[in-house]
């Protein structure tokens, strides 16, 4: 993957401005604990990763799309593949494990996208 991509930063949690930095104080994607735990400041570059109070918050709105586009087709996979009542009985609960294990690097990656979206990677920090 090549550095200096919103790519490159956004799947390895790096800082978008110097993708050096990591975004969270304990990297990769799957933490269990203090998993949204972020620097105040990237520690090379020193860039801001506290934009605006509630500024997180729109992440939601970021991962929002991310789990539709990932469960909608699962979900009509689950109601075409059989009758209603094994759906219920052995792909929905299949489908509800797999969302709780995806929660975590969901909610990393939509912060990481976010920052993306208002910060463009530069070599002159
Ligand atoms: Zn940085």
């Amino acid at each position: 993957m090549k550095k200096g991509t919103k790519r490159y930063s956004i799947v390895k949690l790096k800082c978008p401005r110097c993708q050096i930095g990591n975004l969270f104080c304990k990297p990769g994607l799957m933490v269990f604990s203090n998993i949204l735990e972020m620097p105040d400041k990237c520690p090379n570059c020193k860039q801001d990763f506290k934009q605006e109070p509630g500024y997180y918050t729109s992440a939601l709105w970021v991962s929002y799309p991310i789990v539709l586009i990932i469960f909608i087709p699962l979900i009509v996979l689950g109601f075409t593949l059989d009758s209603l009542h094994s759906f219920f009985k052995y792909f929905y609960p299949i489908i509800i494990i797999f969302a709780f294990i995806l929660q975590i690097p969901l909610m990393r990656i939509a912060r990481a996208i976010l920052l993306n979206m208002t910060i463009d990677y530069t070599t002159k920090w």
